[in-house]
């Protein structure tokens, strides 16, 4: 006997080459059988899932979710896995600091799977001090900077941080590097070959100085923000005066992952379809979700998917990018990101709404949608959380 039934859905697993109607059952938390026709005779619950995308729970590899320790942070719970994230990894929220906190009080207390980056600067991102929209100032705090670097160097041990990683495979899958200065990436760098692990990095300093920093299998996020960062006063990002740098080009042939991260300052419509007509899509789709966008721009990574089946990707290939490839760019391929048996019962069940839906990106630029991803069931676990858009209490 099956605890629930999933039936009737078009399920899109790309780890095992599924793109069509199939059911999908469970017991004790994992995933039993995905088959084209399972009778509900068998199941002790089952949900109608006629009409509605059937996914691997969504991993959303760029969250802030050190909720309630780290300001900038959101709740994991409502934010992530009511929206059918059922894995958000933590983008350096924390470093070796404050991370058993988070560990402690977040991670291990939520049904919401969380894995972490771990930030090079030991204190992570506590210093957005103010947390408004459209207040984007990510300075430390001018006592401990002084230079315009924004380099701390007390603020980053390479020797606890290449042992918490080291200490915890099973939840830190990098390094995160943001905001301060192109001497902390290279701190970065030096951490993850010592290490052995992946960087995750913003998309600043490019291609000038942070492009040679970057190897095979490292992230970098904020792949679409628009070109020129006032705050900095550096030339960022792939777009420059309308056209994108061959070092952009070069990254992608040399296996560096493009990812999304969304955020408050990190989607341009414009350079999304610049890229998109030069081919340089998306490996990852994430949400860089935290407290100053969980209002818009960004709202939730659905949305955020949504964004990409405007710009031209498939509805496969958008579900891939925060499923399959998202847990490959994490280092979980063969652990999360599909339904196959055995693996965790984590899914969710999507209705692509249809109609005109005016989405903005982060620079007030509006594209009509003609589709919205929308959040129906989500399963954790073998648990139901969310049940026709509607949160389960337990
Ligand atoms: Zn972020």
């Amino acid at each position: 006997m099956y605890d629930l039934l999933v039936k009737g859905g078009t399920v899109l697993d790309r780890a095992q080459g599924i793109s069509g109607k199939m059911d999908v059952a469970i017991a004790g938390g994992r995933v039993e059988a995905v088959e084209d026709t399972i009778s509900d005779g068998k199941a002790k619950k089952t949900i109608d899932a006629r009409g509605l995308i059937v996914s691997p729970g969504l991993i959303d590899i760029h969250t802030h979710v050190a909720w309630e320790l780290v300001r900038l942070s959101i709740d994991p719970f409502v934010r992530c896995l009511l929206k059918g994230t059922t894995t958000a990894v933590d983008a350096g929220s924390t470093g070796e600091l404050n991370y058993r906190g988070f560990e402690h009080y977040v991670i291990e207390a939520s049904k919401t799977r969380i894995l972490a980056f771990i930030n090079i600067e030991s204190l992570g991102m506590v210093e957005f001090a103010d947390i408004k929209p459209g207040n984007t100032d990510q300075e430390w705090p001018s006592l401990l900077t002084r230079s315009k670097e924004k380099y701390a160097g007390m603020f980053i041990s390479e020797e606890n941080t290449e042992r918490l990683i080291r200490d915890n495979p099973d939840k830190i899958v990098g390094i995160k590097w943001a905001h301060h200065g192109i001497k902390g990436m290279e701190k970065a760098r030096e951490v993850g070959d010592s290490a052995g692990c992946r960087l995750m990095v913003e998309n600043k300093f490019m291609p000038a100085a942070g492009v040679r920093l970057l190897k095979k299998g490292d992230i970098i996020t904020h792949i679409f923000h628009d070109s020129f960062n006032a705050n900095s006063g550096y030339v960022d990002g792939m777009c420059q005066d309308g056209t994108i740098p061959e070092e952009f080009f070069q990254m992608k042939k040399r296996g560096i992952i493009f990812d999304v991260g969304h955020g408050q300052g990190s989607f341009s419509w414009d350079v999304g379809e610049l890229a998109f007509k030069e081919g340089l899509r998306p490996d990852t789709i994430s949400s860089d979700l935290w407290s100053g966008n969980v209002k818009g721009p960004v709202y939730d990574l659905p949305t955020v998917m949504s964004k990409f089946l405007h710009l031209g990707m498939s509805l496969e290939d958008v579900f891939a990018a925060a499923t399959s490839e998202a847990a490959s760019a994490v280092g979980r391929r063969g652990k999360l990101g599909s339904l196959q048996p055995g693996r965790p019962a984590d899914l969710a069940a999507f209705k692509i709404r249809e109609g005109n839906f005016p989405m903005e990106d982060c620079y007030g630029e509006v594209r009509k949608m003609k589709r919205h991803i929308v959040p129906v069931h989500v399963v954790k676990g073998g648990e139901l959380v969310l049940s026709n858009g509607k949160p389960v209490s337990s």
